[in-house]
């Protein structure tokens, strides 16, 4: 197999929520799509397009908004820059016209109704996310493409290689744990600064420094939205959003109009055990909700899991020393680095690995992250990651009504609050008398993931999602 290069900025990814598998990457599978018909001339040649859905995108898409991502797709909108305001207006107007402007270009007839359709009973073989675009020409040719979204927002197409990945050579590859412990220990670099050498293949360090601050300040805006929201969240379950509520409880009533005075203001109230651990649960909840609503959020390594990472970091910038760019940017090398390593190993996809592939991830990301920037060495990083992912084996993917709420969005709060832990345990321990190594759980996360009824792989047919059924409207 060649290395796969997987860069920062495939593992963090600004997108629309609430699923990073079942609406980013179907959203991209769409967009993929229309360049393929461009590509060959056919836009306009279109006559009519169906979608098939299979496996857990049909069992949970419609709780994950496959569909309307699918439908942005194919009218050319992109997840990064579309107004997530007009989503509502767009799909409204879809669904009452029955017309689709293909790449905003080309119109055609279009019922999502029946021209969307969920395959509860299908599966295809390489993946449990995978879509089809059946496509009628006008001349009635007919052909087929499948693409599969295989977690985190990649997309791989039907017969080739991982779409996102690309085929740069890198100086320092790294598939394993041991790999980045070996550039390390060879180079005496940190593993930020040796994932920074590799981000140079791709773009300048002043780029790359760019865009990560971007992607920092996305998690920014998104956390101070989410911990400013009232209401309930979208899809039928009526799930109250509560971090506005405890933001207010916790700043006495006091309103920030601003994110700065905002933080200023949770600093000033001191240090209190309780105190932090509450801030770390509201700003994980408060971008989980953002997700549930359909907001403007980070993959971080995956949707359902965007609010571990932001959590962790707006803890170490909140109440920890030493805050500044340059640690921001530390910090989400460090992370973006050991969420590729989970994706080699293993997965970090919830229809293939359970919850573990995404709040487990999520959090020994977050582990190491912050390990590195509070000051500890590569293997306490690397330590740190282990024990976060070793206390999150076997964790199950069961989202009632298929929506991203519940027990995703709490499920964020103990992604943060282990991450923390895992960091601080591997601070104060020596690597040398660890019995696990990263490496060796990312193989457990991947052999129980094997093991792992299918019911527990975000099909929502298992755990609470059976015991709290809930009837999703149609629409
Ligand atoms: S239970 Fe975990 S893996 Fe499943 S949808 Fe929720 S956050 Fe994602």
């Amino acid at each position: 197999m060649p290395h796969e290069a997987i860069s920062v900025f495939d593992i963090f990814k600004i997108g629309v929520g609430p699923s990073s598998s079942h609406t980013l990457g179907p959203w991209r599978a769409a967009q993929y799509f229309l360049q393929s018909l461009e590509q060959k001339d056919q836009l306009f040649q279109v006559q009519s397009l169906r979608v098939l859905l299979y496996g857990s995108l049909a069992k949970t898409g419609k709780g994950h908004g496959t569909d309307v991502a699918i439908q942005l797709g194919l009218s050319g909108d992109d997840p990064v820059t579309f107004d997530v305001e007009q989503i509502d207006t767009k799909i409204n107007h879809i669904r009452t016209e029955k017309k689709l402007k293909l790449q905003g270009k080309h119109e055609i007839e279009f019922d999502p109704q029946n021209d969307i359709e969920f395959l509860f009973t299908e599966s295809l073989p390489y993946h449990p996310n995978a879509l089809t675009f059946l496509v009628t020409l006008q001349n009635q040719q007919q052909f087929a493409e499948t693409y599969y979204s295989i977690g985190g927002g990649f997309v791989q197409k039907e017969g080739e290689q991982s779409g996102s990945a690309t085929a740069i050579q890198l100086p320092f590859p790294v598939d394993k744990a041991d790999d980045l412990l070996h550039w390390c220990r060879k180079t005496g670099l940190s593993i930020s600064e040796v994932v920074m050498e590799n981000e140079n293949a791709w773009r300048s360090e002043e780029d790359t420094r760019k865009g990560v601050l971007k992607i920092w300040q996305v998690m920014k805006d998104c956390m101070f939205r989410g911990c400013h929201s009232e209401g309930t969240l979208p899809g039928g379950l009526k799930v109250k959003r509560r971090a506005a509520d405890l933001n207010r409880k916790l700043l006495n009533g006091r309103i920030y109009h601003d994110y700065d005075s905002w933080i200023g203001a949770i600093r000033a109230g001191g240090s209190d055990f309780k105190y932090i651990l509450d801030w770390v649960s509201c700003f994980a909840l408060a971008i989980n909700e953002e997700n549930a609503s359909f907001g403007r959020v980070v993959t971080a390594p995956t949707n359902g899991a965007a609010g571990v990472i932001p959590a962790v970091l707006h803890y170490f910038v909140t109440f920890c020393d030493g805050y500044n760019d340059d640690k921001i940017v530390q910090f989400m090398l460090t992370a973006s680095e050991i969420g590729s390593i989970f994706k080699k190993g293993a997965t970090i996809s919830a229809a293939m690995g359970g919850c573990q592939a995404e709040i487990g991830v999520s959090s020994a990301m977050a582990a190491a992250g912050l390990t590195e920037v509070m000051g500890g060495g590569q293997r306490q990083a690397l330590m740190a990651s282990e024990i976060a992912m070793e206390h999150h084996l076997g964790l199950t993917c069961d989202p009632i009504g298929g929506l991203v709420q519940i027990p995703c969005i709490e499920r964020n709060t103990m992604g943060a609050i282990k991450a923390i832990t895992a960091s601080q345990l591997a601070l104060q321990s020596t690597p040398d008398f660890a019995k696990v190594s990263l490496d060796t759980v990312i193989r457990t996360m991947w052999d129980t993931a094997t093991d792992m009824s299918f019911k527990y792989k975000e099909t929502a047919e298992g755990g609470l999602a059976v015991h709290i059924p809930l009837s999703l409207p149609e629409c």
